[in-house]
């Protein structure tokens, strides 16, 4: 069972989850390891739903459907099930006690997988038109599930690809852990986006769509590499219109989501090869001052001394450069 616990003096939080030190890995090399495991071995595969938790939901052709104990949905194209090794859990034990003035919270929450296709081996970059705004629809349905659930104040949802990127399983999936904390960093851009007259984020987005870090667009979205970019080749996936929360996406705003992140993703793959990557959503309910925004950061550099130290991220790649690559100038 795990402990959220907060720093000592600032509104900062750490989960202690020791129950997911004895999650396997089926990794071995430095590579993403898309070539280790198979279809046999992997527990995530189609045909293999006996080895996982009973899934909560399961998407076929638009339909949804849920597992029993007994019995488990064999076709499928999306499946979503609580993580067998979670970081937080529905019904945590109590906090222990670790000393005077230090605050501890039960580990409560849910962690949630979700696998993306029932074929081993398969990428976001090749789903059909179909299949990318099918898995916007789920990524939509579950962060409303649980954002309507009582305590929960925050839903990450996020995507592992490749050990480098934290994926301990390469079959491909998505991950959602919904919080009882709103994270350090949302509050603090909160904070400074009430305080001003305009929302940053539209007001960034008309820089970025005519500066050179312009990497691609559609009706709806638009990708750059944000001046401010923690590592190589990062990029922002930003609405043209205010909206703040997944749920609230219109069909038309899901399947356009999806076409300009396997768009980016594509960009990636003729420059970068299979590298290990994670997007993730930046986005807050019942919030409607915050403009919700995904972000892809490959993982080729690593947070090292000084970044920890400082919080200063030292990038060898100029966002400038870097868009020129993705949008295949050079
Ligand atoms: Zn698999
Ligand atoms: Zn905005």
């Amino acid at each position: 069972m795990s402990e959220i616990r907060k720093h000592y003096f600032l509104p900062e939080y750490c989960i202690i989850a020791e129950e997911r030190s004895k999650r396997p890995s089926d990794f071995a090399g430095p590579s993403d390891g898309s070539e280790k495991s198979s279809s046999e071995s992997c527990v995530f595969c189609g045909g293999n739903e006996e080895k996982t938790p009973p899934a909560t939901v399961v998407y076929n052709e638009g339909e949804v459907f849920a597992d029993t104990e007994e019995k488990r949905v064999s076709k499928w194209d999306f499946r979503c099930f609580p993580n067998l090794y979670p970081a937080v859990s529905p019904a945590p034990s109590p906090p222990g006690f670790h000393g005077k003035g230090l605050e501890t919270f039960p580990g409560f929450g849910f962690h949630e997988i979700i696998v993306e296709s029932p074929v081993h081996g398969k990428k976001l970059k090749d789903f059909s038109d179909t299949e990318i705004s099918g898995l916007m629809r789920v990524y939509k349905d579950r962060v409303c599930h649980y954002a309507a659930r009582e305590n929960i104040r925050y839903v990450s949802l996020f995507k592992n690809s490749g050990k480098a990127a934290g994926a301990s399983l390469d079959h491909t999936h998505s991950q959602l852990i919904a919080l009882p904390v709103c994270p350090q960093v949302l509050e603090r851009e909160l904070k400074v986006i009430r305080e001003g007259q305009k929302c940053p984020y539209c007001a960034l987005l008309e820089t970025e769509k005519a500066s050179p870090r312009f990497i691609h667009e559609n009706s709806k979205f638009v990708a750059f590499a944000p001046y401010y970019s923690i590592g190589p080749f990062e990029v922002w996936i930003l609405s043209k219109e205010h909206i703040s929360f997944l749920g609230d996406f219109s069909p038309e705003l899901l399947s356009t989501l999806g076409e300009i992140l396997r768009e980016v993703l594509r960009s990636y793959a003729k420059i970068l090869g299979n590298m290990p990557y994670n997007h993730m959503f930046y986005q807050l309910f019942e919030t409607p001052e915050y403009h919700l925004n995904l972000r892809l950061l490959p993982r080729i550099s690593t947070a090292a001394g000084f970044e920890l130290n400082t919080g200063i991220y030292i990038n060898t790649v100029s966002p400038e450069k870097a868009a020129s690559y993705l949008r295949g100038d050079e």
